[in-house]
């Protein structure tokens, strides 16, 4: 298995090496982005006093906001030498383009070589990918490009279709999906139902994108004991995002998400700006690390979460971030309590009488939050609605509005036209 030498190298070095790279970036910001140019002439920045990370504190962060609107200005290289454009969703309404040089896709596959050699994987292993390949998404590109690298074998199977995906599992054997955990819920429900012996599969573990499995303490979750209680396989969490172009995947220990610190600087800063002790919960911001096309210095990700710096037993050195606790801008200011959906996902993923759900946010004229919780029940009957509603108490301590819908109208819901995953969060602040 492959581990860079730097992740195993004491926290010292690694800071020491991470303060060098941060060197060479500030350097071609000033020479390359003229964002940045404007930035640092704007706070008053010479970068040759930032020095160490600490040093990072005086030059101001920035957000998705001014990534979409100075989008184009972010660009270090000319554009004949963009290889491919990526987008991610923008908060107005735009997305966001990032695009990456050859350079940079090299780097995006060894990013995720990495990280897929972190979550035990190698040259003998047969994924299947349970993704979109298309629609500008970075992240099926970059899984593909990885498992490339590795010398594993590959099928593109793309997004739902359970029957397919059986099909291919059958016929080909792979031994590890990638797929959002939900969708495995999905596919053991299909191979109970076309009594297909789970205990009897060439699959041994699924890497999970897009959905906690764990919870804060890193044992499993709702969803990842679900999925494990059936099927004996291995869960490995990533968790990564297009304007970082770096992921971050749990080792064999589940113990989060491991930093690469030769691809990220990672910051994780509390609302003010200050950055939080382990375990205290923050955003992540990053500064990414021989990015050429568009590299980012002191970007907020909206993702809080918390990180653990203790020594992992795979001998890695390197930080290790928790499940995300949320989106900064999805938080809900809820009758006295704040939450983030993922929090409230988990719950409805632990009812049975809940088929699908949507959670649908809006303020009120007090300055609060209002959820309505929109839910595919098994059946509709005044029994179920009790059941939901007193688990939903026990749980939340407070009963959020539920209105109860088909599993068409819910599917209707979750996929518009043209979006490439389903949205199940849908914020009408
Ligand atoms: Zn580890």
């Amino acid at each position: 298995m492959f581990v860079p030498e730097i992740e195993l190298q004491s926290p010292e070095s690694i800071r020491h090496f991470q303060e060098q790279e941060l060197q060479k970036l500030l350097i071609y910001l000033q020479s390359h982005s003229p964002f940045y140019k404007e930035w640092f002439l704007q706070h008053g920045i010479d970068i040759a006093e930032i020095r160490t990370l600490s040093d990072l504190q005086a030059i101001p962060t920035i957000g998705k906001d001014i990534l979409q609107k100075r989008n184009w200005d972010f660009l270090c290289v000319d554009k004949s030498r963009i290889a491919e454009y990526t987008t991610t969703s923008g908060t107005l309404g735009k997305p966001v383009i990032i695009p990456l040089s050859e350079k940079d896709l090299d780097r995006l596959a060894y990013n995720e070589y990495i990280s897929f050699a972190c979550a035990r994987g190698s040259s003998d292993d047969i994924y299947q990918l349970m993704l979109t390949l298309d629609r500008q998404f970075m992240a099926g590109i970059a899984y593909y490009q990885g498992i490339r690298r590795l010398g594993a074998g590959v099928l593109r199977v793309g997004p739902g279709a359970a029957a397919l995906q059986w099909e291919n599992i059958l016929k080909i054997q792979p031994t590890v999906l990638v797929a959002v955990p939900s969708f495995l819920i999905k596919l053991i429900a299909y191979a109970e139902a076309q009594g297909i012996d789970l205990s009897k599969t060439s699959v041994r573990s699924a890497i999970c994108i897009g959905e906690n499995i764990r919870n804060q303490d890193f044992s499993y979750n709702v969803l990842g004991n679900k999925i494990t209680e059936k099927w004996d396989i291995r869960l490995f969490s990533t968790y990564a995002s297009t304007e970082m172009q770096t992921a971050f995947t749990e080792c064999r220990h589940g113990q989060g998400g491991h930093h690469h610190p030769e691809l990220l600087i990672v910051e994780v800063l509390d609302t003010l700006g200050n950055p939080v002790p382990p375990g205290v919960e923050g955003e992540v911001t990053i500064s990414t690390l021989g990015v050429e096309a568009m590299p980012l210095l002191r970007y907020r990700t909206g993702d809080i979460c918390t990180y653990h710096e203790t020594p992992c037993a795979c001998g890695r050195n390197t930080i290790r971030l928790s499940p995300i606790v949320g989106r900064h801008q999805h938080m809900i200011k809820y009758k006295g309590t704040t939450l983030y959906p993922p929090a409230l996902f988990d719950i409805l993923a632990g009812m049975p009488e809940v088929l699908e759900s949507t959670i649908e946010v809006f303020g009120n004229d007090i300055g609060t939050d209002e959820i309505l919780l929109k839910i595919c029940p098994t059946a509709f009957s005044d029994e179920i609605d009790r059941s939901i509603k007193a688990q939903l108490q026990a749980k939340l301590r407070v009963s959020p509005d539920i209105e109860y819908l088909s599993m068409e109208q819910i599917l209707k819901l979750q996929l518009p036209d043209g979006i490439r995953k389903p949205l199940k969060f849908i914020d009408k602040r």
